[in-house]
């Protein structure tokens, strides 16, 4: 049933790529995959392997490690004492589940079923409801600063097609200029200066209306979701949910609890950037995640969590975006204004035992900005979190590790 690109098993993390079910196929990673996606994948595993445990030492169990996309994003799971393969192909199966049940843009899932009811009842998952449920309560929590109902605006902004163009024509100008170098043609400069000029109205158009924008805010608001046991209805039949901003973290709780279920006490569940630990490595040591630098090379880590079985979970401007006349268009929008949040962060990250805590906490304390953000966090029990500012200043707040 599976299809994996590679697979190898030794002594240390390996990488095992799991095939692109068939929805996905434009996103597969061996055959005919688009130069922008392929790049995008490539930022993507580069963030990933920057989550790794920083210490190269294991105990003697056998690690074996598996690599999917899923939820738009890259996933890697590491297991150690797995030796049937077993643990492995369960939590292959569960993203596929999860994937297939709140998934945005997968027809027929529950989010798209909601997202396409006109404002009728929709009967969803048990699991699904739960989960709009706990963002519900993110929403109270932050007066709308995380709010499910973002949908609108995410489409309207589309940051993460317009980051893929950005990423290819960034590509083109390197190979083009690459050319002109090797031909030493003098004209070149000239030519240049023209394609930037050309390029303006282009990067312009990129920024939505403020008419499109208000439009869109008309319908975002999360008191226009209603539960009654497991229906959802949408109050305002224009109005429609993303669990983008907090999907990622539930289901790294969903791997967690399965893994131990299968007596896998020792793990690393990686969510493009979500990061779950399973108990300790091992030789009893703690695992180490290091937080990278926001716009920084792919080794750039400013800080190193130790962990064993928390969950780390990082929001920043640095992962899905685009740029015009310098400015950066990125994924955390925030409700209010209707803009990507424009605050002077550029990254938050949660440390707690809940990854679906983590996953909600850093979008919102994201939009909240530093110093909501940090009054939140440290109004809550055994969360914290670290903020980084656009000059790269670290905010801790007071029980997070130095
Ligand atoms: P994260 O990377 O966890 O911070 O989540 C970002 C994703 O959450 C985006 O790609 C959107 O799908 C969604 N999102 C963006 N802004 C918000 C917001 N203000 N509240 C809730 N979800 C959001
Ligand atoms: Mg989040």
């Amino acid at each position: 049933m599976k299809n994996y690109l590679s697979s190898f098993n030794h002594g240390l993390p390996s990488v095992r790529f799991a095939g692109i079910r068939e929805p996905l196929r434009h996103r597969r990673i061996r055959t005919g995959i688009a130069p922008a996606s392929l790049l995008f994948s490539l930022f993507l595993l580069s963030l990933l392997f920057l989550m790794l445990p920083c210490s190269s030492v294991y105990g003697k169990e056998e690690a074996t490690s598996q690599t999917g996309f899923f939820l738009d994003t890259v996933i890697t799971i590491t297991l150690y004492g797995d030796e049937d393969g077993s643990a492995m192909d369960g939590c292959f199966d569960l993203l596929e589940e999860y994937e297939q049940m709140l998934s945005r843009t997968v027809e027929g899932s529950d989010v798209w079923k909601i997202n396409h009811s006109d404002g009728e009842p929709t009967e969803v998952n048990e699991e699904t409801v739960s989960l709009i449920e706990t963002a519900l309560q993110y929403s109270e929590l932050s007066d709308g600063a995380f709010d499910i109902t973002i949908t609108p605006l995410v489409e309207l902004w589309d940051v993460e097609n317009k980051a893929l163009l950005a990423a290819s024509e960034a590509e083109a100008d390197t190979n083009e200029s690459e050319n002109s170098n090797e031909a030493g043609d003098s004209d070149q400069s000239e030519d240049t200066d023209e394609s930037a000029d050309s390029a303006q109205p282009e990067g312009s158009s990129l920024i939505p209306s403020s008419e499109e924008i208000e439009e869109a805010l008309s319908h975002i608001n999360y008191q226009n979701v209603l539960v009654n046991g497991t229906t959802v209805t949408l109050s305002d039949p224009k109005a429609e949910i993303d669990l983008g901003g907090i999907a990622k973290g539930y289901i790294a709780d969903r791997l967690e609890e399965y893994l131990l279920s299968c007596n896998i006490e020792s793990a690393l569940i990686n969510l493009g950037g979500n990061v779950q630990t399973v108990g300790t490595k091992p030789d009893g040591s703690v695992w180490k995640i290091g937080i990278q630098e926001p716009f920084g090379g792919s080794y750039d880590i400013i800080a190193v969590i130790e962990c064993s079985g928390e969950s780390v979970v990082t929001s920043g401007t640095y992962e899905r975006y685009f740029e015009v006349d310098g400015k950066i268009y990125h994924h955390i929008l925030d409700p209010k204004t209707g803009y990507p949040t424009d605050n002077g962060l550029t990254s938050v990250t949660i440390l707690a035992d809940s990854s679906t805590q983590c996953d909600a906490l850093s979008t919102t304390c994201f939009v909240l900005g530093l110093e909501e953000g940090l009054e939140l966090i440290e109004s809550l029990d055994q969360v914290e979190a670290l903020f980084i500012t656009e000059d790269e200043t670290m905010y801790r707040t007071s029980g997070f590790p130095e």
